[in-house]
């Protein structure tokens, strides 16, 4: 992946993650991530809530770069996709199921370009 991708990604994943953080009442502060390529995740959040964010999101409207990371922040406190897990993201992003569908279906050209 070009260097100017990944120089735009840290910098806009930051500024993304600590205006989502703000909205949110578990956490003040943005938890540590780093960036790992992936072909079929956009990011993930290990139980000890280290967040790992896919760079080629960066190619994807700023709407579902917020959706993927609040859901690994929601993962902060439901490590799975439960009723609670979808709760919060229903709080947060009433909308999320429609943002998810989009990115999702739109994966193989955001990852592939
Ligand atoms: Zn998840």
């Amino acid at each position: 992946m070009r260097q100017w991708y990944r120089d735009r990604a840290v910098e806009v994943f930051q500024r993304r993650l600590d205006l989502v953080v703000d909205c949110l009442s578990w956490t003040t502060t943005a938890p540590a991530w780093r960036m790992m390529e992936m072909q079929t995740q956009w990011g993930s959040c290990s139980p000890e809530g280290a967040v790992l964010l896919n760079p080629h999101l960066i190619k994807a409207p700023t709407r579902a770069i917020d959706y993927v990371l609040l859901h690994e922040l929601c993962h902060l406190v439901e490590h799975n996709h439960s009723p609670r897990f979808c709760g919060l993201l229903d709080r947060f992003m009433p909308e999320w199921r429609s943002v998810k569908e989009k990115l999702d279906g739109e994966s193989e050209v955001i990852i592939g370009v």
